[in-house]
């Protein structure tokens, strides 16, 4: 719209030349949007109907002190995300602290002494090597208590390297073999439910007694059925991601088949204990409006990474994924050439934000990661992805990945932002 463009040009200080390269930018991308206007539809019946189903009411928004035994808001909770995420059980409570956590209360509270772990995308996600012991040296890491790992890279192609999975599960007997949905910090597509749900059924139909565990940061919501359905046994993620809607302040979860959660909890908590205590401090009210919210949100922050993989490739970028691929989480990886286009590209996405507009974001050493990390996150809860963001760690080949975006507009803004701010520099 004229006015929009005019408002764009002289209040918010876009150049004509990027308004004009978004605008065909969108015009290109727009047709792929109907698809996720259906999903979303979809998910968001399959979220209102299992509020209606667990009588959701007004009462479940207050909490109880002390143990918090029957906590009614708590475990009205939990059994929504179950039903939700097509699971018998769910661990959802505000004292997971985040992402990595709740994965790791899944793997730490199903993995015993002489167990072993299989990862069959390749390295997990940054945070995780020194909970498994790939990373420092951790008295309380998977492989000091005696837990035998290994992991098999994806193909050339990106797929599941079903051959070499074979072999080892053939040769070691895994306890459990382990996906990660998301890319994490590497330039592959995420893996599709296709592929996820093909390699999970021959997995459980060969080797029933694997158990099977998704790391699904990122993933929920992108489609109509989530990993749960495919077969997994038990998967986890972050609240501040795309399940919080952008809502939830804190939190994670843990959801699966019944035996798998509950002895999460018992790492949560203690064997005895399990999911019977813990209190909810007041947020079961935000955690499951944002839930209700999420099939949209998440919706919203795809069409922008959709938008910013055409613009970022019209500039020049190698993009991860493609436009028109088919997309199993919100990451938008960007390919830039230098750290200074990384610093450059960072700010313009916080100069984007509502919150902390005016900062300069810079790498720093974060907690959990290799490499110094840069992110760029005005939120309205700290470090909050589904809220508009980009981060990258400072390595070769600078490698940023944009997400999130509450509203459409605001994605498509941070985009308008980010690439001025890297065309500055160029
Ligand atoms: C974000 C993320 C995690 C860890 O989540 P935190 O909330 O940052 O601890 C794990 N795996 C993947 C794929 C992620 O994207």
């Amino acid at each position: 719209m004229k006015e929009t463009n005019q408002y764009l040009e002289r209040l918010m200080g876009i150049t004509p030349e990027t308004i004009r390269i978004v605008a065909e930018a969108e015009a290109e991308v727009k047709p792929l949007f109907h698809k996720r206007e259906e999903i979303k539809e979809y998910n968001q019946y399959k979220v209102l109907r299992a509020m209606q189903e667990a009588r959701l009411s007004d009462q479940h928004f207050h909490w109880h002190t002390g143990y918090g035994y029957n906590d009614p808001g708590r475990e009205k909770t939990e059994e929504i995300f179950a039903a939700v995420f097509g699971a018998e059980n769910a661990l959802v409570r505000p004292t997971i602290v985040n992402g990595t956590h709740a994965l790791s209360l899944a793997l730490a509270g199903n993995l015993f002494r002489g167990d072993s772990l299989l990862c069959v995308t390749g390295a997990p996600y940054d945070t995780l090597h020194e909970m498994i012991g790939i990373a420092g040296k951790y008295p309380g890491s998977l492989i000091e208590m005696g837990v035998r790992y290994w992991q098999i890279e994806l193909t050339e192609n990106n797929t599941l390297d079903r051959h070499a999975i074979e072999e080892k599960i053939l040769e070691e007997a895994p306890t459990m073999v382990y996906f990660q949905r998301s890319t994490g910090y590497s330039f592959r597509p995420a893996l599709t439910m296709e592929d996820l749900t093909d390699t999970i059924q021959w997995i459980k139909k060969n080797w029933p007694q694997v158990i099977v565990m998704v790391d699904n940061c990122y993933g929920e919501f992108l489609e109509i059925r989530e990993p749960i359905d495919a077969g997994a046994d038990v998967m986890a993620g972050s609240l501040i991601k795309n399940p919080g809607g952008g809502i939830a302040l804190t939190g994670g979860y843990v959801v699966g088949k019944d035996r798998y959660v509950m002895r999460a909890a018992d790492r949560l908590t203690t064997p005895g204990i399990g999911k019977e205590c813990g209190l909810t401090f007041g947020t079961t009210r935000s955690v499951l409006q944002g839930l209700f919210l999420a099939p949209l949100i998440v919706s919203e922050a795809i069409k922008g990474a959709i938008l910013a993989a055409r613009v970022f490739e019209k500039a020049g970028c190698k993009v991860q994924p493609h436009w028109q691929d088919p997309r199993s989480d919100i990451i938008q990886g960007i390919q830039l050439k230098s750290p200074e286009e990384v610093n450059a590209f960072c700010l313009g996405v916080q100069s984007a934000a509502p919150v902390d507009a005016y900062v300069t974001p810079v790498a720093w050493d974060m907690p959990g990661y290799q490499d110094p990390v840069i992110m760029a996150a005005g939120a309205f809860v700290q470090g909050s992805s589904i809220e508009l963001s980009a981060d990258g760690p400072m390595r070769p080949p600078y490698n940023v990945y944009f997400q999130g975006g509450l509203t459409y507009p605001h994605a498509k803004f941070g985009v308008m932002k980010a690439l001025d701010s890297l065309k500055k520099i160029r």
